[in-house]
């Protein structure tokens, strides 16, 4: 029997019935998705395949669905309602889980949607906005570097100056909170910008994809116009949290809710059912910035770990090998041993900005209290205050891409410039 990717089929293997939609599949198989989500995979000449509906009927009608989440007739609606009075929102696709689905060649998982298919698979945006998709990337974000982050925001200024009321960045999760920082300080934005991602590819029944990007969409559209990450928040399909850009961490590797604010309140959360808003936190409003694109970014630096017991040595490879800053993790309120401190006073000498975080992620540094941290603050090292080792490693990036005066690198690096030092109570 003829058939071919999209068409909605029977398959009646020993007795038992199946139907679904025949997606991509490997020669001699047949592989469809069915109603509840799952995919089944079947040997061709040991099965009894009928045609139910081909790939263009369906789209007029048919049932089944694309990705588990959404019916097939949506796949070839045109999702642009330009004739609509609804905010525009543009919708930047770069890679991640959100834009994935099984490779049927190597059984992985791998970043093959577009911005447009992602809309067309969640047919439910339509409501919200009318949208424009403009594809980035089509990679795992572990394979971002800082030229990724400035063409992003490139992209994003571009989209934002030819009217966008709204951004929204699909994005891999691993690393969508350096991506989420680095837009954080390379642009002031006058509407929201809101990166989401999933941590289930939409294959799956338990796919989180749908209801962070109807999360985001709420978002983008609302009058938060910061840079935002909108993820779970909680393991339920009740609400997506909005974390500011320079306070968000990864904190799981698997749970929907992984994404959490550090140091800080979430902004506020969605409502996934009504949509409703609400916030915990001060936050700037739609217009009350102007855009501003301040691109430039300093590849060579580096976030290092101290360890009990670490040589310190190996900052030597940083100081001799042309990086221009580090950020050091260090223990507790921001500690290294003592063997650590006259490296650090080397990479200060080399004109280096050397920035303290813990490991701890959560609290204060202060290196005030205890002998090692007096000793590293004489030695010229920054505290990183509260900011996360990741944003402060991305702050001396950009910091590094703005000036090459030592001195006025440091100024900016410790003042709060996105959000990411919060006001100390404690001094
Ligand atoms: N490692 C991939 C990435 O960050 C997949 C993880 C995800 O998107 O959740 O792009």
């Amino acid at each position: 029997m003829e058939f071919k990717q999209g068409d909605w089929v029977r398959i009646e293997k020993n007795g038992t019935v199946y139907e679904g939609k025949v997606m991509p599949s490997m020669e001699g198989y047949i592989t469809i998705k069915m109603k509840s989500g799952y995919n089944a995979g079947f040997s061709i000449d040991k099965v009894r395949i009928t045609l139910l509906e081909n790939n263009g009927e369906a789209a007029n009608g048919g049932n089944g669905g694309k990705n588990g989440v959404k019916e097939p007739e949506t796949a070839t609606e045109n999702i642009y309602e330009p004739g609509k009075k609804l905010p525009k929102i543009a919708i930047l696709s770069t890679g991640g889980t959100i834009a994935s689905k099984i490779d049927y060649r190597t059984g992985a998982v791998s970043s093959q949607f577009t911005a447009d298919d992602i809309l067309a698979a969640i047919p439910e945006l339509k409501k919200i906005a009318d949208f424009k998709g403009r594809v980035i990337s089509s990679i795992l974000s572990e394979n971002m570097d800082s030229d990724s982050w400035q063409n992003l925001a490139r992209a994003v200024v571009e989209e934002i100056e030819a009217g966008a009321d709204g951004i929204i960045i699909t994005h891999g999760t691993d690393t969508m909170m350096y991506s989420a920082a680095a837009l954080s300080f390379m642009i002031e934005t006058s509407v929201p910008i809101v990166f989401v991602g999933s941590q289930r590819s939409a294959d799956r029944p338990s796919s989180d994809n749908a209801m962070n990007a109807i999360c985001a969409a709420r978002v983008a559209i609302s009058e938060i116009a910061e840079i935002v990450v909108v993820m779970h928040g909680t393991t339920s399909d009740d609400f997506c949290e909005i974390h500011r850009g320079t306070k968000v961490r990864k904190m799981h590797t698997s749970r929907r809710d992984a994404f959490k604010s550090v140091n800080s309140l979430p902004v506020g959360t969605v409502d996934y059912r009504t949509g409703e808003i609400k916030t915990f936190v001060d936050y700037i409003r739609r217009g009350e910035k102007s855009l501003k694109f301040k691109p430039g970014m300093e590849p060579k630096c580096a976030l290092v770990k101290f360890t009990p017991g670490a040589d310190p040595a190996v900052l030597d490879y940083y100081i001799n090998n042309g990086y221009r800053g580090l950020v050091i993790e260090g223990t507790g309120l921001g500690h290294v041993s003592t063997k650590w401190i006259p490296f650090i006073r080397k990479a200060v000498d080399a004109k280096m900005p050397v920035i303290i975080t813990s490991q701890c992620l959560n609290g204060r540094i202060c290196d005030r209290v205890y002998d090692t941290g007096r000793d590293m603050l004489k030695a010229g090292a920054i505290e990183g205050e509260d900011t996360l080792p990741e944003t402060s490693l991305v702050k001396l990036m950009w910091v590094l891409g703005q000036t090459d005066d030592f001195e006025k690198a440091v100024d900016m690096l410790r003042k709060d410039l996105s959000g990411e030092i919060t006001e100390c109570t404690c001094r």
